[in-house]
């Protein structure tokens, strides 16, 4: 029987085939071997005890990626959860999340939660930042279960990641998708819950048979930092047409003249927010470098 793994613990692993869960032992074919299974990997289970869900972990499906933060195998795609306002996006974390998916090849969609708190206006101007870069995006309220079944459609039969910092309302958010998880939404209980994230590992959701969502922890210890300052423009598309205008090869667009990304920044073709981003994450890196 196949399933997908939800769950490591101590050497269990709950794996979800159909509609139940089993807890599986990995057997000693797998102490030898250099592939751990890993929660998201797809597996061959035997079943050992039907009545208490009890089964044996017997090999492990080929991978068609694999995260490095957080460690989950198999991700389809990652939905990140912003507030359109309250609190206001971290355009700054936002741009970083985005490069450290795109460098792991996992396409990203932009989520603005809390629209009921802005103008049209406002989110049309969201929209088109983030459309321009490659992203799709789109506008919910978890609160008013508005946009739900928008996100049901879009994680269907898959495995996404979900992610953002606290307070954007991704509990809100995942107790909307499945009334069943129950989370704490709010104030008080967003402090339990990031004590309680430190200590807890990977763990996907299973919304229905087959579309699972890791609700991921800690927001920002998702980033990898291994990043060449040079690189970081490949990782703002939207500059590239402009870039062919620049006069220097190899222009880094922040201190170069007859700069091209600098011409359509100026001319408005390019997010004023999107360009102070990527100056800021390539001067960072830089810095970092020289030490
Ligand atoms: P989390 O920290 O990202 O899990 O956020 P929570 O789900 O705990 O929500 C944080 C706060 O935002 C709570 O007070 C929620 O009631 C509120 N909230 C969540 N979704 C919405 C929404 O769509 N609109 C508005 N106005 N408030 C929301
Ligand atoms: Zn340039």
């Amino acid at each position: 029987m196949q399933g997908k793994i939800i769950k490591g613990i101590a050497g269990f692993y709950d794996v979800a085939a159909g509609n139940t869960i089993y807890r599986c032992r990995a057997k000693g074919i797998f102490r030898n071997q250099k592939v751990k299974p890993l929660v998201g990997d797809w597996v061959e289970i035997e079943i050992l005890d039907e009545k208490d869900r009890e089964g044996n972990l017997t090999g492990i499906l080929p991978r068609t990626n694999e995260l490095i933060r957080p460690a989950v195998a198999n991700v389809d795609q990652a939905i990140v959860v912003f507030a359109a306002k309250n609190p206001k996006p971290n355009y700054n974390l936002l741009d970083r999340f985005l490069m450290t998916m795109e460098k792991q090849g996992i396409p990203v969609i932009v989520c603005f939660n809390k629209k009921d708190l802005v103008k049209e206006k406002e989110l049309a101007q969201l929209e088109s930042i983030y459309e321009q870069c490659g992203h799709q995006v789109i506008f919910i309220s978890a609160r008013e279960g508005n946009g739900i079944d928008e996100i049901r459609d879009l994680i269907r039969g898959k495995t996404t990641v979900l992610a953002g910092p606290s307070g954007v309302g991704k509990s809100s958010l995942m107790n909307q998708l499945n009334p069943d998880a129950n989370m704490e939404v709010g104030a008080v209980s967003r402090k339990i819950q990031r004590g309680r994230h430190t200590t807890r590992h990977s763990e996907l959701i299973m919304i229905e048979e087959g579309t699972f969502v890791l609700d991921t922890p800690g927001f920002s210890s998702l980033f990898i930092d291994r990043f060449e300052e040079d690189e970081v423009k490949d990782y703002f598309q939207e500059f590239a047409p402009y870039a062919e205008q620049c006069r220097f090869q190899g222009c880094s667009h922040t201190h170069e003249p007859d700069c091209g990304v600098k011409k359509a920044l100026e001319e408005g073709r390019i997010s004023r927010i999107r360009y102070e981003n990527y100056v800021n994450i390539y001067q960072e890196l830089k810095e970092k470098r020289k030490w």
